[in-house]
């Protein structure tokens, strides 16, 4: 059966028309599902009696089941453990800031990049979410805590733009007018550098912000750290970014996850600077998340703050990302791993 909240309007539209239903009728659905979230066709109650059967016969209005739910003190930051329709287990994580509420969501099952220092990494890609399960956990969120959410960031377990076309229908659906209406500046999709789909994306004519994961600022370094620089070096990723660029007009961010002795020298910083200083961007820097899988551990906060300094000497625009939730399961995509080692 076909999973209802995967579909754009114009495959809705085409679906009910095919079944002899009014013009107007997909509109109206679209809005159940999309608008007022509904969780079930009887819900829908100004579509007639025969409609709802058939929408019952034939589609699949597939849920999320909360697992669990960890809310931080300090900051009331959520982390949800979704299972899906065939039980396997997704993170998605709602951040609450003065300008809105933000949520983090996973875009696959898993991830096969490989970066030696993401949880999500740890058993490969298990399979692909839809659009329809992205916009789930928006939604679930949405109705647990009965905001508005008004910020999305694609940066939970899995690469977005292995998922690309599912992605894609995602932001479109998720933007739509007839659904939640997320602004697409509020969007952002964060990769490891799949540089023909970055090409891809910025053709699209979307207005969605781009947050190139890059870790490391020498392609030597970078291998090490995140395999996908043996097909895309870093000469070829940044122009894609820069293309990027040139056709939205959105700055490119660049996040940099700090690796005690690994990547956060000053010597490193001078050739962030090289790398860098030829476009409009912004650079956050993360402390790295403690996996327990794994033997690298974060920089001291001295050298974090080392770093920056050193950067914004050079006149990189640069942050240090304000760390949400401390008090709550360690890093991302841990809440999963350890559901799946406890099964
Ligand atoms: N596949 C996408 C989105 C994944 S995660 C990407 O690579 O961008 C979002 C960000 O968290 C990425 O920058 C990723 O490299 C980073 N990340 C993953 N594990 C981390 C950890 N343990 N500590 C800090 N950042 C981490």
């Amino acid at each position: 059966m076909v999973e209802i909240k995967s579909l754009s309007l114009e495959s809705l539209t085409a679906c009910l028309l095919a079944a002899g239903e009014k013009p107007y009728r997909a509109k109206q659905v679209y809005q159940w599902l999309h608008k007022h979230l509904a969780e079930s066709f009887a819900e829908m109650t100004n579509l007639p009696k025969h409609t709802r059967d058939y929408l019952n016969e034939n589609f699949l209005l597939s849920q999320l089941k909360i697992e669990k739910m960890q809310e931080s003190k300090i900051d009331g930051t959520q982390k949800y453990l979704f299972s899906l329709a065939d039980g396997n287990f997704i993170e998605t994580v709602l951040m609450k800031y003065k300008h809105g509420n933000s949520v983090c969501i996973s875009s696959q099952v898993g991830c096969r990049m490989g970066c030696a220092f993401c949880a999500s990494a740890i058993g490969g890609l298990v399979r692909q979410l839809s659009a329809g399960e992205m916009l789930e956990q928006v939604y679930a969120v949405t109705r647990k805590i009965k905001q508005r959410i008004s910020h999305v960031v694609i940066m939970g377990s899995g690469e977005p733009l292995d998922n690309y076309d599912e992605v894609l229908n995602f932001i479109k659906m998720i933007s739509d007018q007839n659904g939640l209406n997320i602004s697409q500046r509020g969007i952002t999709v964060s990769t490891c550098g799949l540089t023909p789909f970055i090409y891809r994306l910025a053709d699209e004519g979307l207005q969605i912000n781009l947050a190139l994961s890059l870790h490391a600022p020498t392609d030597e370094k970078r291998l090490k750290l995140m395999p996908i620089t043996k097909a895309y070096p870093l000469n070829e990723v940044l122009k894609a970014c820069q293309y990027y660029f040139k056709k939205t007009g959105r700055r490119i961010t660049f996040e940099y996850s700090l690796i005690n002795n690994l990547n956060d020298s000053p010597e490193e910083a001078k050739e962030l600077k090289k790398l860098l200083s030829a476009m409009p961007c912004h650079l956050n820097l993360i402390p790295l998340n403690k996996v327990k899988e794994y033997d690298f551990t974060a920089s001291n906060g001295k050298n974090i703050q080392d770093f920056k300094k050193i950067l914004e000497k050079y006149q990189i625009n640069v942050t240090i990302r304000r760390e949400m939730g401390s008090d709550i399961d360690g890093a991302c995509g841990q809440l999963r791993s350890n559901a799946n080692a406890a099964r």
